[in-house]
């Protein structure tokens, strides 16, 4: 009994140190950027500083609509700031290189995105906390996502980024939200989504803070974010939006010509 025991310990010791050699040995394999496919140094990581630096830009449109501004600040159009649209923090576009990652990792599991996406996401946001531009927040909420797509994805993309976000700023994730399975929301348009998610999402509990950010993995036609920002309206929640990329729709380019 005793010898079995000491082999089982001696076993479980040895597959400790093979799995720990063998994550040692990956680690030290030379990797490519997942964007231009060049090495990558020690320093590097997922994506390289070139890349880094044609995606870290200053984002010069509307943080509401997406339409153009001349200058910036302000960061929200005329047009936003009149009827309070809700403020998008984006890393990327969708329809960028980038953006198709987002893809990957939401349909493949590809998780190797999300550093690199939520990296891009802090610097725009560091941008605009250090020039007092946006509110610090308090928490940041993912969209909360049904159980049998969960089943079906086996993870919650939102989730996911909302911790890697949160490792690296230190502001406390929380879970606000339920939600109930939904006719999937993919070809519908904005009107649709609403009247879709209307009966989907709801609070756990009544919040007590002021200021959060709702996270999500892509921003579409805002339906989503603007849902969920309507459950905390009679709390009187400022709520902002951050995603890793933003498609950019017809109705932005519409209002294009209507920013300031
Ligand atoms: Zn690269
Ligand atoms: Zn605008």
């Amino acid at each position: 009994m005793r010898l079995l025991t000491s082999f089982g310990v001696t076993a479980r010791a040895w597959t400790t140190r093979v799995g720990y050699c063998i994550t040692r040995l990956l680690a030290s394999l030379p990797k490519r950027c997942l964007l231009c496919q060049h090495w990558l140094t020690n320093n590097e990581d997922a994506w390289c500083d070139y890349c880094f630096s044609q995606y870290a830009g200053p984002w010069r449109a509307c943080l509401g609509c997406d339409g153009a501004l001349p200058i910036q600040p302000p960061i929200r159009c005329h047009t936003c700031r009149q009827t309070e649209q809700l403020m998008v923090v984006a890393a990327c576009y969708y329809a960028c290189h980038a953006g198709k990652g987002i893809n990957q990792l939401k349909h493949g599991g590809q998780l190797v995105w999300v550093a690199p996406l939520a990296k891009l996401l802090l610097l725009r946001l560091n941008v605009l906390w250090n020039n007092g531009l946006i509110e610090p927040v308090q928490a940041i909420v993912p969209v909360p996502q049904a159980l049998t797509s969960r089943l079906t994805r086996g993870f919650n993309q939102a989730e996911v980024i909302a911790h890697e976000l949160s490792r690296h700023c230190g502001i406390p994730v929380i879970e606000l939200f339920v939600a109930r399975s939904k006719t999937p929301q993919q070809g519908l348009n904005r009107q649709q989504r609403l009247n879709n998610l209307r009966q989907v999402f709801e609070l756990k509990e009544s919040p007590t803070l002021k200021h959060i950010a709702i996270i999500d993995d892509v921003y579409t036609t805002g339906a989503t974010s603007q849902a969920l920002a309507n459950l905390l309206k009679p709390y009187a929640v400022e709520c902002q939006v951050w995603v890793l990329a933003r498609t950019q729709t017809k109705s932005a380019l519409q209002e294009h010509s209507r920013c300031e």
